[in-house]
């Protein structure tokens, strides 16, 4: 079946499920939704591979391309079992061969890039990253000024707010968060995600007094940012959101209520906070920029004088562990005027600001996945060429090289999805793409971490080992930054069968 044919295959899908939408809604039609979104992510990861084949020349980049080609025609149209057994033995034949580096046929900068924050991760992250997950320390601060000397909290941050980017360059920002989460998740590789949210915020609609004040303190690093827009009864429907910001007499606000999963708000000194100004729904919410100390630790309490409270206490979660993400609760909590984001125009505006930023905040996401399988890959590779089993090296037999190939084969599908994502994102488009990079990494990197801890045997399950922390980590991403299903169903879908209209 040529790749022609499969497109043609999914577009007559993609009538039938809008026609069927068209007549009952789309919430009697969920589960074609999302068949046909995931359909649709295999299909583009594979044109992504194939793309970057046709750019390299390169004949193990093509065997890995045409494997992610197989992969997606097996989602779309299903296969025989003699066509899985052939496709797996092709797998077994990449898992057998040395891989292609991951940034062949990149740009020297890039490379260049690469080269950088991977030498400062393996230096200054990776001796302290299975430690700080055990005992969940907080990340010590020789990493975050690390990261801040490398100038990567300001890679979005344009020139004349002190930041480094000349022109908007996402492949930068994922390469950067790529290789800071190869060597942790937790204690590095998210670091940069949340200044990324505000920033996109403040450069789209802050005031010019704003954005010379917050920016550059951002992009230096001097100042860390936390996003609390999650509450108890609502995530994934932030319209709903209740956290209230009143304006007084004077002009300032006062907010009362509760977030919850908000990572990294103790140690932040500023946090982003969508709160409701008024109760119409989402056009009700405005994004406010909040000034606090930082504190150490699990659990904090900012009393303003003569003012309000905020309290903090850390959630304790399975991986994830380093910024610790936290509970909140503002009481009387009270910020200027000019915390609000946009100044009196950004009433209301609040909403989509926020939903702007995740949409970088996502393809980051996708990076910070695509880090923690390169891990679990490079160090499975590592302990299969080395465990001897039944009198044989492990990664001499076939069904091991099989699921060797299968995670190169994903990890890179992932990596190429999101560096197409990215171009387009440069050139102001891409918010469906930066979703669809998203979801498919955060997937492939449960699907590779679980091999990895697999072909590790008992040693994968053993807490010394750094492949069950990638296990671990690897179960947030479908989670947060948008759960797979609304991901899936109200991001993906929606612009897959509107585009059909
Ligand atoms: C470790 C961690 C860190 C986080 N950090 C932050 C942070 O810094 N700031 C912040 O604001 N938030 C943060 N979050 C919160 C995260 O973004 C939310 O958990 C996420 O948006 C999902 O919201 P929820 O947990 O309320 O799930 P819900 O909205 O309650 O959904 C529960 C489940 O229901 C299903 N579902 C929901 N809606 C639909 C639908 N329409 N159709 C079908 N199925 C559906 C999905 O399976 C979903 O996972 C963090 C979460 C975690 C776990």
């Amino acid at each position: 079946m040529t790749e022609t044919s499969l497109d043609r295959e999914l577009d007559f899908a993609r009538e039938r499920i809008a026609a069927a939408v068209k007549a009952d809604g789309p919430e009697a039609h969920q589960v074609a939704i999302d068949h046909l979104v995931w359909a649709h992510a295999y299909r583009e990861a594979a044109r992504a591979m194939d793309g970057w084949a046709q750019r390299t020349g390169d004949a193990a980049v093509r065997a890995l391309a045409d494997a992610a080609g197989e992969d997606a025609r097996g989602v779309i149209r299903g296969r025989s079992m003699d066509d899985s057994i052939a496709a797996a033995v092709k797998l077994a034949d990449i898992g057998a061969r040395p891989l292609p580096a991951v940034d062949l046929g990149s740009a020297q900068e890039h490379q260049l890039l690469r080269t950088s924050v991977r030498d400062f991760a393996a230096a200054e992250i990776a001796p302290v990253a299975q430690a700080l997950h055990r005992s969940d320390l907080d990340i010590p601060e020789n990493v975050i000024a690390g990261v801040a000397r490398l100038g990567l909290f300001g890679v979005s941050i344009p020139e004349a707010y002190g930041g480094v980017q000349a022109e908007p360059d996402t492949k930068s920002v994922l390469i950067a968060t790529e290789e800071l989460s190869r060597a942790s998740l937790g204690a590095g590789g998210s670091l940069m995600t949340r200044p990324e949210i505000l920033v996109r915020a403040l450069v789209r609609a802050g005031t010019e007094e704003q954005k010379r004040r917050w920016l550059p303190a951002i992009a230096s690093g001097q100042r860390l940012v936390a996003v609390a827009v999650t509450e108890p009864n609502f995530g994934s429907d932030v319209a709903g959101l209740t956290c209230r910001a009143t304006r007084r007499a004077d002009g300032a606000w006062e907010i009362n209520g509760a977030k919850l999963w908000c990572t990294f708000a103790g140690r932040a000194e500023i946090l982003t906070v969508l709160a409701r100004t008024s109760d119409e729904g989402h056009r009700g919410l405005s994004l406010f920029v909040l000034e606090k100390p930082a504190f150490a630790g699990h659990e904090f309490q900012h009393v303003q004088t003569d003012a309000g409270v905020l309290r903090g206490r850390a959630i304790p979660t399975i991986g994830y562990r380093g910024m610790h993400t936290f509970e909140l609760q503002f009481e009387h909590y009270r910020v200027p005027a000019d915390a609000l984001v946009g100044g009196d125009a950004g009433v209301g505006r609040g909403f989509y600001l926020q939903m702007e930023g995740f949409a970088v905040g996502r393809l980051q996401t996708a990076g910070r996945a695509i880090g923690v399988a390169q891990a679990a890959l490079d160090a499975t590779l590592r302990y299969t060429s080395e465990r001897r089993v039944f009198g044989g090296v492990e990664n001499e037999f076939q069904l091991v090289r099989s699921k060797l190939g299968a995670m190169a084969m994903r990890t890179n599908a992932a990596r190429q999805l999101s560096y197409h994502a990215a171009g387009l994102l440069d050139g102001g488009a891409g918010q469906t793409e930066a979703a669809l990079a998203k979801l498919y990494a955060s997937r492939i990197t449960e699907l590779v971490t679980r091999e990895a801890t697999q072909l590790h045997g008992a040693m994968g399950y053993g807490e010394e080992t750094e492949v069950s922390r990638y296990f671990v980590d690897a179960r947030v991403f479908s989670i947060f930054e948008g759960a797979e299903e609304v991901l899936s169903l109200k991001v993906v879908g929606k612009s897959l069968l509107e585009a059909r209209k």
